[in-house]
């Protein structure tokens, strides 16, 4: 059909599944095994049904302003959307438009290139080298802006700031967008630096360590000028991206340090036991730093440990990829899930 051939055609992201099924162990989309905040639930509760019928602030400003009380910033330094999805994605409207290549590893979130191809923006791949880290030589040639995670996804590997940090310095003529999805899980961030680099944009979530995947909040943090070119594309596409239950929701997700503190805790202890058990059942594995385990066996293929866990209920992502279909990624559930994980993989390994 002629009309057809102006139809803008993207070939979508995929997220991890979301089965229906009761008792499941669902360690594939590394969302937080514990519930969220009390906090939030006495929100809920205290929340004004009538305000429902107003629109909601559209700076969103009590979540901006949570956000940057939080992390010692100016609000001006802060900008929020509907997950770190929906922030990414305005970021690469933003900034990604010289026409140039934008620069990010060959193995990394699977979402950049789905972006990048939606906007039409040029992109090249770099390759991680055999040990899943970024060679920082990749980025220093001309290009259109660079993005990576920190720790990166799927391999939970960390790079130091002092890295990344050469990175940003040697690409000032473009914006450096650090996704730091899983930094609260051990990683050092480099926000401190956005203070120095005025092209430096830090992307987080409250899907992970914060458990509100479901609420969709995400945010970033940038000099003001950066932050204000991304909320003139914000305003110019939807004012009202933050609906008010989820604005406050955010706000008391953020007022209770010590749960925050406390979850993010229980997950990296587990996550150490189980690098040790995986190590015990013949894994290896990069060294995560995130809330997930991308781990490979010496012997068993991925593809059919995936398989054979899902049908025992249990769920971990794999990607048919070149260079990582041997691997698995593994989220990191409750003590409980992660010895029914275990269990499995002992008798399933005999
Ligand atoms: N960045 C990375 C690296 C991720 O793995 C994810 C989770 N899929 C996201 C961003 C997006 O998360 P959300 O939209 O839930 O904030």
């Amino acid at each position: 059909m002629k009309w057809e051939e102006n139809v803008r055609k993207v070939i979508p992201y995929v997220p991890g599944e979301q089965p229906k099924k009761a008792d499941i162990v669902k360690l594939n989309t590394n969302e937080c095994p514990y519930p969220p905040s009390p906090m939030i639930q006495k929100a809920m509760e205290a929340f004004p049904y009538e305000s429902l019928r107003r629109y909601p602030d559209p700076q969103a400003t009590r979540l901006v302003t949570a956000l940057a009380d939080n992390y010692g910033l100016e609000p001006e330094n802060v900008f929020v959307g509907v997950g770190s999805d929906d922030v990414l994605a305005m970021a690469f409207l933003t900034f990604f438009n010289s026409g140039k290549k934008i620069l990010f590893p060959d193995i990394t979130y699977s979402f950049y290139d789905v972006w990048a191809d939606l906007f039409r923006i040029p992109y090249k791949c770099k390759p991680l080298d055999e040990e899943f880290r970024i060679r920082k030589e990749d980025y220093f040639e001309e290009n259109g802006g660079v993005i990576f995670p920190n720790p990166n996804a799927p391999t939970g590997v960390e790079e130091s700031v002092e890295m990344i940090e050469e990175i940003i310095r040697k690409n000032q003529d473009v914006v450096v967008i650090i996704d730091e999805a899983y930094i609260d899980f051990g990683g050092k961030s480099v926000l401190p630096l956005i203070h120095k680099y005025e092209n430096l944009l830090v992307v987080r979530t409250f899907s992970k360590s914060r458990a509100l995947a479901g609420v969709r909040i995400g945010y970033a943090f940038g000099s003001q000028k950066l932050i204000k070119y991304l909320n003139d594309a914000k305003f110019s596409f939807n004012s009202y991206t933050m609906n008010s239950a989820t604005i406050e929701m955010g706000c008391a997700c953020l007022q209770d340090k010590t749960y925050f503190q406390e979850t993010v805790e229980k997950i990296i202890a587990t996550r150490e036991r189980v690098k040790q058990e995986l190590s015990e059942l013949g894994f290896v594995f990069p060294d995560s730093k995130a809330n997930f385990i991308f781990a490979k066996h010496k012997t068993a293929k991925a593809k059919n440990i995936f398989e054979a866990a899902k049908q025992e209920g249990i769920y971990v992502r794999y990607f048919n990829k070149p260079r990582i279909d041997d691997y698995l990624r593994i989220s990191i559930g409750t003590d409980e899930e992660m010895d029914r994980l275990l269990a499995f993989l002992k008798r399933y390994l005999g």
